[in-house]
């Protein structure tokens, strides 16, 4: 075992401390020429240097303690006021700032937990009611409060079923979830119409509009036809969104907004009987970094809304390129029909020879510099479009169609390696099984080792369960598939994939 790393016992002379930095970078995802499709939204040098100098401002400040801070809670504020006019708030509209989406979704679910607490304390096991498409931070907030999903399948075009939602309220629905736009498909769901059953049934109603906040308000007034998904909507009680995804601010910024202090009140903590004293905090953290809350506030006002419309005109129309694209591939389809700048393409579906294997096409593109998003249910490869894409669509189609028209000629690549992992991950229909291979990666991604870990034998060892079955039941991936498939139809008579 290597020696475990110690605080040296003399510090570093900073260059030699930034230096050395510098080299841990070089095996990271290369997101500013545009080949990361997510997790990095750049909005230019210029916009960088100046929520770096922002942050930078307000690094050692604390908005735990809003008094001590006052310019902290001044730009919160603003932020909070800034994104509840964007989305059609009410005069009443209030919320806070938190550190990231989930923080923002876990936040929803807390207080419409404890508001239902306080209303109806009859209610012994809450439960949430959305469709299978909600982003997974609510799986998680829901693991995390106690409450239990209810979740609804999504119709042919992946949209909410607001009639199949309304069918699974009963008298434990203590919040309605939807999405603007859901994450898989990018599609908005139909809010107005779950909004109608929300008011009706008086139920809280969380848009999860997490990545949609700050993209479809600017594609709305470029005037594509976007569903309505905001404040406008009655039943609507509360919104989640990212300032640091489509707000283009620092890592560490989002707002959860309501529709008056009624909600927002059960998302408090307050706790009188501490020995340190009375203590009261908004939101999950304790201590609050005063730079995101900073850099939040400067993406917002140095944007304006003229920077934001041409920042979205531009992704509106390199997602356009980019779907038209896919879609003129013989072997490729888009899935749904995206109201904003999110992407979702696989192999086609109905093609007869059953279509070319998605991952091992995923695979190919990876080895050619690409930024890969595998999802599942069905299996596809997830683009989040931004302004700064718009140069390299022509070079991703191109990769694709290499790529597919490569598989195609190679179809044995499917069963091996990563594609192959990833099909049975995507497959099995032994759930439980896939999450002690997962949980065994995080196992070792946490363990005591810091050499981070080879992707490629990540994959392999993630797989040894599964790679396991697949060679005790047949040897390809769809025979093993095919064995367990019969097997789980007998024991659970259920289809894979369900999360209901
Ligand atoms: C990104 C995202 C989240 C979670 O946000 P984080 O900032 O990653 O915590 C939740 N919902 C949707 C729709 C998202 O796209």
């Amino acid at each position: 075992m290597p020696e475990r790393i110690r605080i040296p016992e003399v510090g570093r002379a900073h260059d030699d401390v930034l230096m050395t930095m510098d080299g841990f970078r070089a095996g990271d995802a290369d997101w500013r020429d545009g080949r990361t499709w997510s997790l990095v939204y750049y909005a230019g040098e210029a916009h960088s240097e100046l929520l770096k100098k922002a942050a930078a401002l307000f690094f050692a400040e604390n908005a735990l303690n809003p008094m001590a801070f006052r310019s902290l809670k001044r730009m919160e504020a603003e932020v909070v006021q800034m994104s509840a006019s964007m989305l059609n708030g009410p005069d009443t509209c209030v919320g806070t700032m938190t550190t990231g989406g989930t923080e923002s979704v876990l936040m929803a679910v807390k207080a419409a937990r404890d508001r239902a607490r306080s209303k109806q304390p009859w209610i012994r096991n809450p439960e949430i009611v959305a469709p299978s498409t909600i982003h997974v931070a609510l799986d998680k907030a829901a693991h995390y409060f106690g409450l239990k999903v209810r979740y609804v399948d999504v119709g042919p075009d992946f949209r909410a079923d607001p009639e199949a939602m309304a069918r699974r309220i009963n008298r434990n629905t203590v919040l309605i979830c939807a999405s603007a736009p859901q994450y898989p498909q990018g599609v908005v769901d139909p809010i107005v119409e779950i909004g109608a059953i929300a008011e009706k049934r008086g139920i809280p109603f969380h848009i999860d509009a997490c990545i949609g906040g700050f993209i479809l308000p600017w594609v709305e007034k470029l005037g594509y036809p976007v569903p309505v998904f905001d404040f406008r909507v009655p039943g609507v009680t509360s919104i989640s969104a990212d300032v640091h995804k489509y707000g283009f601010a620092a890592k560490g910024a989002s707002v959860i907004l309501y529709r008056d202090m009624s909600y927002l009140k059960h998302q408090f903590f307050v706790s009188t009987d501490w020995t340190g004293g009375i203590y009261a905090s908004p939101s999950m953290t304790g201590t609050r970094g005063g730079a995101p809350i900073a850099a939040a506030w400067a993406s917002l006002v140095a944007m304006g809304e003229a920077g934001f419309l041409e920042h979205a005109d531009r992704a509106m129309k390199a997602t356009a390129r980019l779907a038209a694209g896919l879609r003129a591939i013989p072997d490729v389809q888009v899935f749904g029909e995206p109201h904003a700048t999110l992407v979702s393409w696989g192999a086609k579906l109905d093609a007869r020879d059953g279509g070319v294997n998605l991952f091992a096409v995923a695979d190919r593109l990876q080895a050619k510099g690409w930024s890969i998003d595998r999802q599942q249910n069905p299996a596809s490869i997830h683009c989040t479009v931004t302004s700064n894409h718009d140069t390299v669509i022509d070079d991703y189609l191109r990769d694709v169609r290499e790529a597919t028209a490569y598989v195609r000629a190679n179809p044995n690549i499917a069963a091996s390696g990563n594609a192959a992992m990833y099909g049975m991950m995507a497959k099995v229909p032994f759930r439980a099984l896939v999450k002690k291979s997962v949980l065994g990666v995080m196992e070792s991604l946490y363990g005591t080792s810091i050499e981070p870990p080879d992707p490629d034998k990540l994959a392999a060892a993630d797989a040894g369960p599964l790679m396991k079955l697949v060679n005790e039941y047949g040897g390809t991936i769809d025979a093993a598939l095919g064995k367990l498939e019969a097997a789980r139809g007998k024991l659970f008579g259920k289809r894979p994939g369900s999360r209901s």
